[in-house]
């Protein structure tokens, strides 16, 4: 994590740009209620961190406007992941959000997403493993499998998954003490503790938790002082056979960068994989979102969608959102002729745009030569268009960082991250750059 040095930052120029975004879409009232009040703490490549007067100031905008704070952080070019701090804590609590009010007494660290509960989680042949194996862990936490691992692709369900477990223990044990947060989170608050000098009592609160609750494990890598940290953590919970889930995208053995030590302790318990969802499942989650929120979905335009958008639960959720709100503004039914034309463009945008056309394009634009882009070459007109490349393919389309490097000849994910931020810093400042990208993405999306 980056605190930004000055006012005048790259990272605090955006998270402007990110209020002017929300402030345009909220309107003035919902602005001053869930936005202002909130300061940038810092930024890394993956998450950025807000903090809020209070544990209510920080979660009103999620709770109000889901999904509208991160859309607007991915439109000013920070990273979408954002967790937001509230301050006024009590003693003993690190950073309570606010949990609905029996629960927030026994929640140590963190806050459970009120609506990822098993109850909204679909079941199908992609996730049956990793849901049975989270039901059991919930059922008697520690007794089952310790750690409780589990990893797949971006948007499939893990964040849901780990924060139903949560629930579901707090719901049968009231003395449970859980914690559930991100590693980026629990590195942010090592961070703290040390600077303050308050290491004795970061290390008291996380050795008394009951079920520790760590999400995105593979942001661990290469953080050497967090991960010695987060190694005696899990040590002293083990042993007294407290609970711990870690959630990743990958297998231990493919995160790059963790300690062998730790990698080994990850591989002692149960990892369990979420695949992407099937047809079926995928109409499934579509019918259950829509249930839930009350929508008029016919079989006829949930299968429209779940057979157009087939990566991830996100997107699909997104694409639903979308029709529902262009739906109630035009007062129209959702007939699978109006899902055709108000996807229209987000389908077009995905079928064409790959990771492929997107080199193709960069290398156009810069006249260089494919070869080049992929080849190990270091030098600066050829590392230029090769970062430019992979901040399209991150914003452009929905491959991992990891499957954008294996495209980029093989690179490591860091190497894409790095690529993403760079461009995105750069972005700020440089208007040339900006009309570059901005050519590319247009002859990219077919409008010149
Ligand atoms: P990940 O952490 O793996 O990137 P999330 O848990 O954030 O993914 O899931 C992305 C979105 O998709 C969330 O809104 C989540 O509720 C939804 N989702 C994923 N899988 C399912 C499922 N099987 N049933 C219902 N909703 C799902
Ligand atoms: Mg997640």
């Amino acid at each position: 994590m980056n605190r930004p040095q000055t006012v005048d930052s790259p990272a605090e120029r955006a998270w402007q740009r990110a209020r002017d975004i929300l402030l345009a879409k909220l309107g003035q009232t919902a602005f001053d209620l869930g936005v202002k009040s909130l300061r940038l703490f810092a930024t890394s490549d993956n998450a950025v961190q807000l903090v809020a007067p209070s544990p209510a100031a920080a979660s009103w905008i999620q709770t109000h406007h889901p999904g509208a704070l991160e859309d607007a952080l991915r439109a000013a070019g920070l990273p979408a992941h954002v967790d937001i701090l509230g301050e006024g804590r009590s003693q003993g609590e690190l950073f309570p959000g606010e949990p609905t009010a029996a629960k927030r007494a026994r929640m140590r660290f963190g806050t459970l997403v009120p609506r990822y509960t098993f109850e909204s989680f679909v079941v199908g042949g992609s996730n049956q493993f990793a849901h049975a194996a989270c039901k059991a862990v919930a059922m008697q936490p520690g007794n089952h499998y310790n750690p409780l691992f589990l990893y797949g692709g971006v948007g499939l369900g893990k964040t849901h998954l780990a924060n139903a477990i949560g629930h579901e223990t707090l719901e049968r044990q009231s003395q449970a003490r859980i914690a559930y947060l991100s590693a980026e989170t629990f590195m942010t608050q090592l961070i703290n503790a040390l600077r303050r000098d308050r290491m004795d009592e970061f290390k008291g609160m996380f050795r008394k938790i009951d079920v520790l609750i760590l999400d995105d494990v593979q942001f661990l890598a290469n953080r050497e002082r967090t991960q010695e940290e987060f190694f005696h953590t899990f040590n002293a919970l083990h042993e007294q056979r407290h609970q711990i889930v870690l959630t990743s995208d990958k297998v231990p053995k493919d995160i790059t960068g963790l300690e062998e030590r730790l990698r080994n302790r990850f591989e002692w318990g149960l990892i369990a994989d979420i695949q992407p969802p099937d047809m079926e499942t995928r109409v499934a989650i579509l019918e259950k979102k829509a249930e839930i929120e009350g929508l008029d979905l016919s079989r006829d335009v949930a299968v429209f969608l779940a057979s157009h958008i087939d990566s991830n639960v996100r997107e699909l959720e997104g694409s639903l959102t979308r029709l529902s709100a262009v739906a109630s503004l035009s007062k129209t039914p959702i007939t699978v002729d109006f899902a055709r034309t108000v996807l229209k463009d987000l389908l077009r945008d995905r079928r064409t745009i790959t990771i492929e056309a997107i080199q193709a394009s960069v290398c156009d634009h810069y006249g260089i030569r494919i070869g080049d882009l992929l080849s190990q070459k270091r030098t600066r007109d050829i590392v230029g268009p090769r970062q430019v490349a992979m901040y399209l393919a991150r914003k452009l389309t929905t491959s991992s960082y990891p499957a954008i490097g294996e495209r980029f000849g093989n690179r490591d994910h860091s190497t894409v991250i790095h690529g993403f931020t760079t461009v995105t810093q750069k972005l700020a400042e440089d208007g040339a750059l900006r009309s570059a990208i901005e050519q590319i993405e247009h002859r990219l999306q077919g409008k010149s």
